[in-house]
C-alpha cells in the first residue's frame, strides 16, 4: 500500500516519531564540543544533512550516533586545506611542495610583521615616508655587488617587469639554446610576448656564436637577454656565449643585457660539497647590467623575484606602473630580510638556513637516521611488506642544476600494491610523500629533520591489509 493510499490515522506514527528539530539537536551535548572546534553555523549545516539522510528511516534517535557522523562529515572541512606534510621525494625544493622551508629568523620575523603594524614604508628617523625595497636593497646591493635592487612578487614577474620596462615594442635577443620553458607555463616566448617585446631567435639548439648575436642586432634592438638553461642540460657538440664575451659586444652597440638566472644564489654551492650553481654576484661582476632570481629557490627565503643591477634601470624598473601590481607585502619582505640577514654570516649559514642545511647534509648522516627508522617502521609494516635501506639519487628541484646529484639513502618498501601503500602514507595525520620507483614506494630521509614526529604517527598507518 503507497502512502497516498493510506488513511490519514497511519500516517501518525510516523509524524509522531520524526527527528527533533535542527535547533533541538544542536543544543544535545554530544554535539557541544564539535560546535566549540567548527562553530554552530557548520554544524547545523551538518544536521540538516544528517536529517536528509535519514529521511524515511525514523528509528529511534541516537545522539551520539548522530555527533559522530557530523565529525566525520566537518572532517573535511574543519581541516585546513594547505596542510603540512613530510616531503620524502627526494626533491628538496618541490615546487608543487611548497618549495623552501624558512629559516627560523625568516618565521619569526614574518609572524612579527604580522601581528602590528610595521614601518613597510615609513622612515622612522625623519617621521616620512619610506620606501617597502628599502628592506631588502641594502643586503641585496652588500651580497651581489649590484648598485640597485628590487623585490617583486616571484621570478616570472620580475622578468616580465624587466622586459615591459626596458623593451616593449621593440626587439629582444635570446639564444634558441636558452628559450627555456620551466613549469607552470612559464616559457620566454609567452613572456616575451605578454611583455609586449618581440623576441629575435639567434643560433641553434646546441650552438650560438658571439656573431649570432651581432648580426641580429639592429636599430630596433632593446636588450640582450640570457636566460640560465636551469631545468634541462644541452651536453654534447654545444656552445654558448658566456657574459664575458656578449657584454663588451652589447657595450659597444649601446645595449643592456639582462639575465634571468631562475634559481640563481647568493652562496658559493662547493662551500658545502655541492656543484657550482651560478651566482648573482657572478653575473654582476661579468657586467650583466639587470640580473633576475627566485626567493624561494636555492634562496631559501619566501617566493619573491629580486631584480638587482644597475642603478639607473633599476629605477626605471621601478617606476613602472606595474611594479605597483607586483610588490610584496610587509609579511614576505619581513621573511625576505631576515633571510638575506642570514647570508651575511656564510660561516653559520648551513646551520641556519634550512635549504642549505639540507642540501649539505652529509649521506652518512642520512644512512644513520633511515637504519634508526627501519626497525620501528618494519615492524609496523607487518611481515608482507618488506623494508630496506637503499641508496637514491635526489634534486634540489625548482631548476636548479637539473642532472641527479644529491647521494641519498631511502627507505625502500616493497609489496603487493604500491599504490594503497603510498595512499595510507597520504592519510597519515601529518601525511606522508613519498615516490613510486623501481618497484617499491621510496621514501628519500634527506629532508627529514623531525625524526619524532615521523615515528610517533606509524602506528597510525591503516588499510594495509592485502
Ligand atoms: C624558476 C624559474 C623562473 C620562474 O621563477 P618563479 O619564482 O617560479 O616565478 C624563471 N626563469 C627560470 C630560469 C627559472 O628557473
Amino acid at each position: 500500500m503507497s502512502r497516498a493510499d493510506r488513511p490519514a490515522s497511519a500516517l501518525a506514527p510516523t509524524l509522531a516519531s520524526r527527528p527533533p528539530s535542527i535547533d533541538r539537536m544542536a543544543g544535545w551535548p554530544a554535539l557541544r564540543p564539535l560546535i566549540a572546534r567548527a562553530g554552530r553555523t557548520l554544524v547545523v549545516d551538518a544536521l540538516r544533512a544528517w536529517a536528509e539522510a535519514r529521511r524515511g528511516h525514523p528509528d529511534v534517535v541516537d545522539e551520539a550516533a548522530c555527533a559522530r557522523w557530523c565529525e566525520a562529515r566537518l572532517a573535511g572541512v574543519v581541516m585546513p586545506s594547505q596542510r603540512r606534510i613530510f616531503n620524502l621525494t627526494g626533491t628538496v625544493l618541490h615546487t608543487n611542495l611548497g618549495r623552501a622551508v624558512l629559516a627560523e629568523e625568516a618565521i619569526q620575523a614574518a609572524v612579527d610583521a604580522m601581528r602590528s603594524p610595521t614601518t613597510l614604508e615609513y622612515d622612522l628617523a625623519d617621521g616620512t615616508r619610506g620606501e617597502r625595497d628599502e628592506h631588502v636593497a641594502p643586503w641585496l646591493r652588500r651580497l651581489t655587488g649590484a648598485e640597485s635592487a628590487v623585490a617583486v612578487n616571484n621570478n616570472a614577474a620580475a622578468v616580465m617587469l624587466v622586459l615591459a620596462t626596458l623593451a616593449a615594442g621593440r626587439e629582444v635577443i635570446v639564444s634558441r639554446g636558452e628559450l627555456i620553458e620551466i613549469g607552470g607555463a612559464f616559457r620566454i616566448p609567452d613572456i616575451m610576448a605578454r611583455a609586449g617585446c618581440r623576441l629575435v631567435e639567434v643560433g641553434t639548439t646546441n650552438r650560438t656564436h658571439l656573431k649570432d648575436y651581432a648580426e641580429a642586432i639592429g636599430p630596433d634592438t632593446a636588450a640582450v637577454m640570457k636566460v640560465h638553461p636551469s631545468n634541462y642540460a644541452v651536453t654534447g657538440f654545444t656552445k654558448s656565449v658566456p657574459a664575458a664575451e656578449l657584454v663588451p659586444l652589447a657595450r659597444e652597440r649601446g645595449l643592456p643585457v639582462i639575465e634571468d638566472l631562475g634559481s640563481g644564489t647568493l652562496a658559493d654551492l662547493e662551500t658545502w660539497g655541492l656543484p657550482h650553481e651560478p651566482t648573482a654576484r657572478e653575473a654582476i661582476a661579468a657586467g650583466i647590467d639587470v640580473v633576475t632570481f627566485s626567493g624561494d629557490k636555492l634562496l631559501g627565503g619566501p617566493q619573491a623575484g629580486l631584480v638587482v643591477g644597475r642603478k639607473e634601470l633599476i629605477e626605471r624598473i621601478g617606476r613602472n606602473p606595474m611594479k605597483r601590481a607586483l610588490r610584496l607585502d610587509k609579511v614576505r619582505l619581513a621573511a625576505l630580510e631576515a633571510t638575506l640577514r642570514l647570508y651575511a654570516d656564510p660561516d653559520r649559514l648551513a646551520e641556519r638556513l634550512p635549504t642549505i642545511r639540507t642540501l649539505a647534509r652529509p649521506a652518512s648522516e642520512i644512512h644513520g637516521l633511515a637504519e634508526r627508522l627501519l626497525p620501528p617502521l618494519a615492524r609496523q609494516l607487518g611481515a608482507a611488506l618488506q623494508v630496506t635501506i637503499e641508496p637514491a639519487r635526489g634534486q634540489i628541484g625548482s631548476g636548479a642544476l637539473p642532472v641527479d646529484l644529491l647521494p641519498s639513502f631511502a627507505l625502500a618498501i616493497r609489496g603487493k600494491s604500491l599504490d594503497r601503500l603510498a595512499a595510507a602514507f597520504r592519510r597519515l595525520p601529518v601525511p606522508v610523500i613519498g615516490r613510486i620507483a623501481g618497484g617499491a614506494l621510496l621514501l628519500d630521509l634527506r629532508t627529514l629533520e623531525d625524526e619524532g614526529a615521523f615515528l610517533s604517527q606509524l602506528s597510525r598507518l591503516d588499510g594495509l591489509a592485502e
